[in-house]
């Protein structure tokens, strides 16, 4: 990128709490400058291309012709977690549609959005689906029209995602769920790593990087409940050094199997006399706790996958 478009760039305030005050982190491969927010910790690019230089990328790339169909599972998980088998369902950046597909197959009433033309057209043709083409913003849903909102991928590439949440809680129903994805900045990987600005996920197209803790703040302040992270393995680390303690969601121990596999086989053997395929879960979790120390992850919430799913109930105002 030439030096002519950065002069175009803008600084920009924290997105979850308004915050002028900010330092910088650093600047990543791709010449990006990473800051984190003072007041809230919240981590974005500023100053940051404007929407319409990002606008150009996706509408130059087939960005749009990737489906994930491990989220689209994902998802079904989590709505048969909560007890959710039908109603309304949206999806908002639905890419081709293979959510919504699967949805209406299980007897939801599903529609999708996606800016995309492109997205709308695969859809038609590879579904016979119609999706609508449009941003969230643009569309015109009465409030309190759906169960759930789902948005995969949306929020680390959003400009404002604190009006798109307040959106999103409008137009659900009373008692209604958000269920969402995307990076998780305070993953394992990330802080192995040193906090590099070479780690993956640190791409033009991703302006926010979100973190469990930064997920609860943006939740909080839109007015949703306490949220449920899923298929993350996230767990809590107190303490430090040979103290430390190693708290896990229930997730935990199935991520860190296929995380970790074959590499616990020594400590296995050593703690436990035993391979590690043969390892309980709490016996697991005590490898990984003695292991925690040498991490030296200081005290906070972390996840093994560098993604998160996130649920979470709308607030009632009675
Ligand atoms: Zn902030």
């Amino acid at each position: 990128m030439g030096e002519n478009a950065i002069k175009d760039w803008v600084e920009v305030n924290c997105a979850l709490c308004d915050s002028t005050e900010k330092e910088a982190v650093f600047k990543t491969r791709d010449g990006h400058f990473l800051a984190r927010c003072v007041n809230c910790g919240f981590q974005f690019y500023s100053p940051r291309p404007t929407s319409q230089q990002i606008e150009a990328y996706y509408h130059e790339e087939e960005f749009y012709e990737k489906t994930n169909i491990t989220a689209v599972e994902i998802v079904m998980d989590i709505l048969a977690h909560h007890n959710l088998h039908q109603g309304k369902l949206l999806d908002i950046g639905c890419g081709v549609g293979a959510l919504v597909a699967l949805a209406q197959k299980k007897g939801w009433e599903a529609v999708g959005l996606d800016p995309s033309p492109r997205a709308a057209e695969l859809a038609k043709q590879v579904l016979d689906l119609e999706i609508t083409q449009s941003y969230l913003a643009e569309s015109n849903f009465e409030p309190e029209t759906f169960d759930v909102v789902v948005l995969l991928a949306v929020l680390e590439h959003a400009f404002d995602p604190l009006a798109i949440m307040r959106q999103v809680k409008d137009i659900l129903k009373p008692g209604g769920r958000v269920i969402f994805s995307t990076p998780n900045l305070d993953n394992l990987t990330y802080h192995l790593m040193d906090h590099k600005p070479e780690y993956s996920w640190f791409i033009k197209e991703h302006i926010n990087h979100f973190t469990l803790k930064t997920h609860r703040t943006l939740l909080k302040t839109v007015g949703f409940q306490e949220p449920e992270f899923h298929m993350c393995g996230h767990f809590t680390i107190e303490g430090g050094g040979a103290d430390v303690k190693l708290l896990p969601s229930p997730t935990f121990p199935r991520a860190a199997r296929s995380l970790f596999a074959g590499s616990l086989d020594a400590p296995a053997q050593n703690l436990f006399a035993k391979s590690s395929a043969a390892l309980s879960d709490s016996e697991l979790v005590e490898i990984l706790r003695q292991q925690a120390g040498l991490w030296n992850l200081g005290e906070g919430e972390y996840s093994l996958s560098d993604a998160v799913y996130v649920s979470a109930q709308k607030v009632d105002c009675s």
